[in-house]
């Protein structure tokens, strides 16, 4: 992957960015997105955000490489402290677990002010990001699932609006887990993704059978039972 070539992960993420937009890539470590979508006219100006010494550095280099630093703009710092409200309209945050991801939108969510479009590409816990857009009204607009390289990861694209209004199944628990439009799509990424955490459930059950009993391993059972008979109701 390099700024002229992305990965099918952030080239999925770049085609849900509208196109003229100005764009803030949080954790954006080399660069390569905001890069990318200013060389093909995605966004007319864009911030690579970036928190530690060396990915910042390894940005800078390469923006001024392509001397681009009229339009993508590289600033060290903590998640969404590197950008103004009203500064840009999209936003994304890409290649970090589902937990940072919320900590990065709770702990900055002053600056999405102005904000239009958010699109997080976590690689794991998506379910936290669903919840945290609910409860910070932001709608869920889309959602997609692929496979790269051996790895499976989601994408979600949010805008300002009740995200309730995308979740129709009547079954919260299950949506927020599995994702409401890729649940509905049913690809093969998807039913293989949820295969494979099932096959983990089981094991981590089986060995905890072997445990010593406490309230602490009968409520892990219970949660691992319930992950389990969600998963099956939902796709098997
Ligand atoms: N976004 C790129 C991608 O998807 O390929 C890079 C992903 S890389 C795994 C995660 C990057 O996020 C790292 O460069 C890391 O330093 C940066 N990062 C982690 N926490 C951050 C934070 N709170 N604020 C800004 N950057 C952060």
């Amino acid at each position: 992957m390099n700024e002229l070539k992305l990965s099918k992960r952030l080239e999925t993420v770049a085609e849900a960015i509208p196109f003229g937009s100005t764009l803030a890539d949080i954790g954006s470590d080399h660069a390569y997105l905001p890069i990318y979508c200013k060389l093909n006219g995605i966004v007319r100006f864009a911030i690579a955000g970036e928190v530690v010494e060396g990915p910042f550095q390894t940005a800078k280099n390469q923006v001024e490489r392509l001397n681009l630093q009229n339009s993508v703009e590289v600033r060290r710092g903590d998640g969404l402290e590197v950008i103004q409200p009203g500064e840009v309209e999209v936003v994304t945050i890409c290649g970090m677990g589902g937990a940072l991801i919320t900590s990065i939108l709770e702990s900055g969510k002053h600056k999405l002010d102005g904000v239009k479009r958010i699109i997080l590409q976590p690689n794991i816990m998506a379910i936290n990001i669903r919840k945290w857009l609910i409860e910070n009204n932001w709608a869920l607009l889309q959602e997609f699932i692929l496979e790269e390289d051996g790895k499976i990861y989601e994408v979600l694209v949010a805008e300002k609006g009740n995200s309730i209004h995308s979740y129709t199944s009547g079954n919260l628990e299950t949506e927020l887990l599995l994702g409401p439009f890729l649940m509905q799509d049913k690809s093969e990424v998807f039913i293989k993704k949820w295969t494979s955490e099932k096959k983990n459930w089981e094991r981590v059950l089986s060995e905890l059978q072997g445990a010593k009993s406490s309230e602490e391993v009968q409520a892990k059972q219970e949660e691992i039972k319930n992950l389990i008979r969600i998963v099956e109701e939902a796709i098997f």
